[in-house]
């Protein structure tokens, strides 16, 4: 069965979930391998857990050139794996950085790219949501290997055991590839919630809260059930909540177990960032809000009354 390459998609060696949704993927279309590109040391310590998603081989490039320009030397990199193994496809995560490596590697090795997909079936034909989830498009790479970027929480990482076989990458880096180095690293503050995209509760707050202040009603109930923050961009282009919490179209896409949709009216371009959530509970003052169509459980109602009191009988069951 031929290769499929799964570029391990990390923060500091930290593996991020959309490696292992990539893995289970590549299981249903050839021989999952992972591709790690990271500093020198990193890869011994999650071999185990790509293997626990199914990595059949890790392909390891190690190394602070690795780190400490842009992404080029990740291209690099697993442009020689392209051309050592000649898998049937490279998967990459649909990520900012993602997409740069993939673009990149489809110049190196003359092949198509596919961005922004959200399933890979048999053949390797992609699935993209265009014009916000209006339209699905189904497509194939016709040249070269088929590098395909997936968007996360496109499909549940399952685990799938084997004892991979790890190869050292030997490349070495053009000065091209050194090109732009990487000044300082600064890492973002954090509270206490889950990244939003990786969380299996979200609770979001749109134009209906009225005022950045009141995104206080949001976030004490989020904290109620351990949820991330989202945002309609109609809050986040009022300044009422950061942009990185922005949910939809031009946001990120989310498909947790529960989403809460708090004074959203539902515009197509935010459904394109949260329809696929496993159950969507609204609530709103307009019983004809588009949103309702996707609501799983739906209260009409005035939000400063409903979502308040939600949050004190959670805190009260809790105990
Ligand atoms: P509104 O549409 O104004 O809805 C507010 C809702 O709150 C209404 O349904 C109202 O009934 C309800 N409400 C008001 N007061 C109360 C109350 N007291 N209690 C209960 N309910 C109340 N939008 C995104 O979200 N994400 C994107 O990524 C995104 N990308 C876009 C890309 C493009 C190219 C374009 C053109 C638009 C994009 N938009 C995106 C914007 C989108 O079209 C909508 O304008 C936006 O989603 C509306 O946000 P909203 O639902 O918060 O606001």
């Amino acid at each position: 069965m031929a290769e499929i390459l799964v570029l391990v998609e990390h923060a500091d060696g930290a593996v991020k979930k959309v490696t292992f949704e990539m893995l289970t993927k590549a299981r249903a279309l050839g021989e999952p391998s992972a591709v790690f590109v990271g500093a020198a040391g990193q890869a011994a310590e999650l071999t185990d857990k790509l293997g626990e998603y199914g990595a059949q081989k890790v392909y390891v490039a190690e190394g602070e050139d690795f780190v400490g320009f842009q992404t080029a030397p990740v291209a690099a990199a697993l442009a020689k794996v392209v051309a050592d193994v000649t898998p049937a496809a490279v998967l990459i995560a649909s990520s900012p950085a993602g997409k740069e490596v993939a673009a990149r590697l489809a110049v190196k090795t003359g092949s198509g790219l596919l961005v922004d997909a959200v399933d890979v079936g048999d053949g390797l034909v992609a699935t993209q949501n265009a014009f916000g989830g209006a339209t699905v498009v189904r497509s194939t790479v016709t040249a070269g290997t088929p590098i395909i970027c997936l968007r996360p929480n496109s499909t549940p990482p399952e685990a799938a055991p084997a004892s991979p076989q790890v190869t050292p990458v030997d490349v070495t880096l053009t000065d091209a590839d050194k090109a732009a180095r990487v000044a300082e690293r600064v890492v973002e503050a954090k509270g206490g919630r889950p990244e939003l995209t990786d969380a299996a509760i979200v609770v979001s707050g749109g134009r209906g809260l009225g005022s950045g202040e009141k995104f206080s009603i949001v976030e004490e109930l989020a904290d109620s059930l351990g949820a991330a923050v989202g945002a309609s961009r109609a809050a986040t282009d009022a300044g009422w909540y950061p942009h990185q919490n922005q949910v939809g179209q031009t946001g990120k896409t989310v498909s947790p177990q529960l989403y809460v949709a708090i004074g959203i009216s539902g515009a197509i371009q935010h459904r394109a960032g949260m329809q696929t959530s496993k159950t969507i509970v609204v609530v709103n003052k307009d019983p004809d809000a588009p949103i309702f169509s996707l609501a799983d459980f739906g209260v009409v109602g005035d939000l400063h009354t409903v979502v308040p009191a939600l949050t004190q009988e959670i805190v009260k069951r809790k105990g």
